[in-house]
């Protein structure tokens, strides 16, 4: 039987966490079983130069680097030699960058690699390129598609909700350009990822209704993969100064409510190793998380916000983090095909 989870009071679910861990729980299973995923990726940042100010970034001009084509190259290289099945780019929003110099960067891969599942370019990025280059992001969008780009992160989300935005990045999309940009993307056969960076500013009622615009758009395009809740990391940066993050147990609860308002439309839910820990996030796997993220091979932003828990986790390393936790690993793709 098909459970309503909307039928349930999401602010019953954050003053009784222990029945809503539960619920998460048994959700997960329903919806995905034991099986605990992950992929074997490669994040490239290729520039930390950007013309935004977000209060919560302390990765924008933390070195003031910017790859070339061949660096890039040669990063494609090592993630194809690693056997990664996707590379995950992402950078700052160079001043002036047009679509053209997005284009070079899909073509770079390309000479590389016909296979390897390219995952590029948040909405804002989207958002930048576009307006550089005086076209509609739609027709970017195509372009992209064109050229090679597989699926988009859901990234430069934080909080969908243009109170929070104008507080914590007020030079960023809004939350309808957001929202536009990956309907677009849904709309021409471009998946994404959704997540939220919950832990400053922003209330419970905030968080619910993000989750819940989520859940809608999904139910109109079913064009999103997964959800990734994204905890705040407090160090050098602004916002960090008047907000601490969440704690370990919002951590969960955040992971366990948004199984529970997302079910069945969303099947999984995201543990971050990065953000939460190797430990705090194979605990999430008791709490609706039944995914566990990439390798990574290098991380910049969360490691310039203070994030400990390292760039890299191998294969081996994370298998063994899943079965320790009573769960079966199995290596997925970008779209969430097992592999193994
Ligand atoms: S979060 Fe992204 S857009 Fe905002 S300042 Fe940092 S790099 Fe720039």
């Amino acid at each position: 039987m098909r459970m309503d989870t909307l039928a349930l009071d999401p602010f019953e679910l954050v003053s009784n966490p222990y029945e809503t861990f539960k619920l998460a729980d048994e959700l997960r299973k329903k919806a995905v079983g034991d099986v605990v995923t992950f992929v074997v990726n490669r994040n490239i940042n290729f520039t930390d130069i950007c013309i935004n100010n977000c209060k919560f970034c302390s990765f924008r001009n933390s070195r003031g680097f910017k790859l070339s084509l061949e660096e890039m190259r040669r990063k494609v290289e090592e993630a194809m030699d690693f056997g990664c099945t996707e590379v995950c780019i992402q950078g700052g929003l160079l001043p002036g960058a047009d679509i053209d110099f997005y284009i070079s960067i899909l073509e770079t891969v390309r000479e590389v690699s016909k296979k390897i599942h390219i995952h590029a370019f948040s909405p804002m990025e989207v958002y930048h390129m576009a307006r550089n280059s005086g076209i509609s992001t739609f027709e970017a969008l195509k372009i992209l598609k064109k050229k090679g780009l597989n699926s988009m992160p859901g990234t430069a989300a934080e909080i969908l909700d243009d109170r929070i935005r104008k507080e914590i990045c007020p030079d960023k999309l809004k939350t309808g350009d957001w929202v536009r940009i990956i309907k677009e993307a849904h709309k021409i056969g471009i998946p994404t990822t959704a997540t939220m960076m919950y832990g400053h500013v922003e209330s419970w009622k905030e968080r619910i209704d993000h989750i819940l615009l989520i859940r809608r758009i999904q139910e109109e395009t079913d064009g999103f993969t997964e959800f990734i809740p994204l905890s705040f990391m407090w160090k050098n940066n602004d916002l960090g100064l008047i907000a601490r993050g969440a704690s370990g147990f919002e951590d969960l609860l955040v992971i366990a409510i948004a199984r529970i308002l997302l079910y069945p439309e969303i099947k999984n839910v995201q543990a971050s190793w990065v953000k939460l820990g190797p430990k705090l996030a194979q605990a999430a796997l008791n709490f609706g998380a039944n995914d566990l993220g990439g390798t990574l091979i290098e991380e910049n932003i969360s490691k310039s916000a203070g994030a400990t828990s390292g760039e890299f986790l191998s294969p081996k390393e994370l298998r063994e983090l899943i079965k320790r936790a009573k769960r079966i690993p199995k290596q997925r793709d970008t779209l969430y095909r097992i592999l193994d």
